[in-house]
């Protein structure tokens, strides 16, 4: 089955209005024939501007995060309705930094994810090893509890259009990017873990993205693995130049 491409931009805590405003115009014409699906997953308060900006543009927003609950006394928290009633689209769930600075954890993830589902939101489930974790030899294991415990309950019509976004920590940021063989091999694990979840179909339709320092220079390589179907960027989606070149990585 044909997995369509997804490159997301991740801007994390960069951006104020006027600056989204400025790289949003910039990027427009840049990725407007882009055969893969195009996505800016950006703060808050940058929503309302790049929903109307990218308004008729191939550009679908996203947030960075969701609340589990619907409603009610959850200081800072933003939830799924807010995130609709402004046009967002899609929304990153369980992001490495969130579970290292902000107590994210395989239980909180996948309490949004089913709440953003339930919701109607498109989430992008981030799991992703350590250094420590790889060093010693416990990546498959790592992965496989994240996938499981942030898909726990879920069904497997809605499980298969979950995208998943596989980025080992020690690449995210770090100008150090995982080899195309070391982010295939896990994809291709993660894949196999739907499969024992879900069965061969929805493994087959789930779209899984490498995520870690992807930039124009090693995209191309990247996504010529068979099973990578996209990528989650976060400093190269801050340059239009940049990310256009990611999202056009086939030219
Ligand atoms: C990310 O934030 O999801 C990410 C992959 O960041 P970077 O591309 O900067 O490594």
């Amino acid at each position: 089955m044909a997995r369509r491409p997804i490159i997301a931009g991740n801007w994390k805590m960069n951006m104020t209005r006027a600056q989204a405003a400025q790289l949003i115009t910039e990027l427009k014409p840049l990725v407007a024939d882009a055969d893969a699906e195009v996505v800016i997953c950006v703060p808050y308060t940058d929503i309302d501007t790049a929903v109307t900006l990218c308004k008729g543009s191939n550009i679908k927003v996203g947030a960075e995060n969701v609340a589990w609950a619907e409603k009610g006394a959850f200081t800072g928290e933003i939830s799924a309705d807010m995130l609709l009633e402004l046009g967002t689209e899609y929304v990153i769930i369980g992001h490495s930094e969130r579970r290292q600075y902000f107590g994210e954890t395989d239980a909180s993830v996948n309490a949004r994810l089913k709440t953003a589902i339930a919701k109607g939101l498109k989430p992008i489930v981030c799991v992703g090893e350590t250094l420590e974790e790889r060093e010693s030899g416990k990546t498959d294991d790592v992965i496989e509890t994240q996938v499981k415990g942030a898909f726990d309950g879920v069904s497997a019509e809605d499980a298969a259009k979950v995208v998943i976004a596989y980025e080992p920590v020690w690449a995210i940021g770090t100008g150090k990017t995982a080899t195309s063989e070391q982010a295939e091999e896990t994809i291709k694990a993660i894949r196999g873990v739907m499969a024992g979840l879900y069965g061969a179909a929805v493994a087959d339709a789930v779209r899984i993205q490498y995520g870690g320092s992807m930039n124009p220079k090693n995209v191309k390589e990247l996504m010529a693995q068979p099973d990578i179907d996209g990528g989650l960027i976060g400093g190269a989606s801050l340059k239009a130049v940049d990310f256009s070149q990611v999202v056009n990585y086939k030219d």
